[in-house]
């Protein structure tokens, strides 16, 4: 059978302000020397279908732009993106220092495969200083993994203080930013190595869709990301990119808008008399208040609430008055989520923040005072069965 000839069309081509999806998993050549030699198209053009699609270079170009970055590699989760930098550089007998308040899959990365592989993993209290980070640093320390705000907890770290420090020791240094995203901070322009975006968040922003992305301004770190992304078969579906690509096109809208409305909640949370603390940098009375005024220009859309001590009744009570909110993980979208973390889930941590369970929130595009509203109701509630 001939092989089809799907590289030319119509002379004109189709005009359209949306993506074209270019499927494929077999690249094919015009000679056997081109065939010879498709390794060397790497890292940016086409040879298989792992090493990615137009579809998906158009996606990655889109979040290098937004990240001040001169390179994207994409991943099918933001937890296959935060593996892929790990596992591209770390190696037997490396040294590597998470924050505490690292993503969960980070953490049982480090804790169930990198240790048994013969990687020394340490923690640091989130909000250490560069200097309290630098006494961390040993010979072979080969990278530092930050988060800020930290996941659940929020704590801030001074990201550009401790990437100079990474900078000046040889350390890499890789950055999960998906709270603030690149419009509200740019890891890379403040001597970041890998900035990581849980894709699945903000950029597609619709609850529909998995992905991650790792931007970096050196070209031999991203031949690097390139070869892993294929080694360890991390392509991403070109439908699935379009789904970001389109999601990309109101996000700038979709970020400013849940950013106002969840500080309008969070301030009105702070003052009600059943809530023990907010924990939400935008927020004057949070201990990272000062670097989020210093490094950040979004507000993001989650944050967490710790209640006055109640039971496990009084917490159903609170979720059973939920409806705007729907009960579930993960957020970014437009649909407002209510999560629950245990009080041991925390004490689990090197260094927890807090020994009290938490209420994580994250804030849709609804009515704000419908939320408040509800807010209200599940108050109420907890507060009548807490008695
Ligand atoms: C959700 C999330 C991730 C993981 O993204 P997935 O696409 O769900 O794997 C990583 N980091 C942070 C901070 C997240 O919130």
């Amino acid at each position: 059978m001939a092989t089809p000839d799907n590289t030319t069309g119509p002379d004109q081509p189709f005009a359209s302000l949306s993506p074209a999806v270019w499927r494929g998993s077999t690249v094919v050549f015009d000679s056997l020397d081109d065939f010879s030699e498709r390794r060397h198209r790497q890292p940016d053009g086409y040879s298989y279908g792992v090493t990615g699609t137009p579809t998906a270079r158009l996606l990655e170009s889109r979040i290098a732009a937004l990240e001040n970055g001169a390179h994207c590699v994409i991943a099918p989760s933001g937890a296959a993106a935060l593996m892929m930098v790990v596992m591209a550089y770390v190696r037997t007998g490396d040294h590597v220092l998470l924050s505490a308040a690292s993503y969960g899959s980070l953490v049982s990365l480090a804790n169930q495969w990198l240790t048994r592989l013969g990687v020394e993993v340490e923690y640091y209290l989130p909000v250490a200083s560069a200097d309290e980070i630098e006494r961390l640093i040993r010979p072979n320390t080969r990278m530092i993994c930050l988060e800020s705000p930290g996941t659940v907890t929020m704590e801030m770290s001074d990201v550009p203080a401790i990437a100079a420090v990474a900078q000046r020791r040889g350390v890499l240094t890789m950055m999960d930013n998906t709270w603030a995203s690149p419009l509200g901070f740019r890891p890379l322009d403040h001597g970041v190595d890998f900035s990581v975006e849980a894709a699945t968040k903000f950029f597609s922003g619709h609850s529909d869709v998995l992905m991650g992305s790792v931007t970096t301004n050196d070209s031999e770190h991203y031949a690097v990301l390139r070869e892993a992304q294929g080694t360890l078969g991390q392509q991403v579906s070109p439908d699935d990119c379009f789904l970001v690509l389109r999601g990309l096109e109101t996000f700038p809208l979709r970020l400013a808008a849940q950013g106002e409305s969840t500080l309008r909640i969070a301030t009105w949370l702070e003052r009600q008399p059943l809530v023990e603390r907010v924990w939400y940098p935008p927020l004057p009375s949070d201990p990272g208040h000062a670097l989020w005024q210093r490094d950040i220009r979004s507000k993001g859309c989650l944050f967490s609430v710790q209640l006055l001590p109640g039971d496990a009744d009084a917490y159903r009570a609170f979720f059973n008055v939920l409806q705007r909110f729907s009960i579930g993980a993960s957020w970014g979208g437009v649909h407002s989520l209510a999560a629950f973390y245990p009080a041991e889930l925390q004490s689990s941590r090197q260094f927890p923040a807090t020994d009290q369970p938490l209420i994580r929130l994250a804030i849709g595009v609804e009515d704000p005072e419908l939320l408040l509203a509800e807010l209200q109701a599940a108050l109420s509630a907890y507060g009548a069965q807490r008695g």
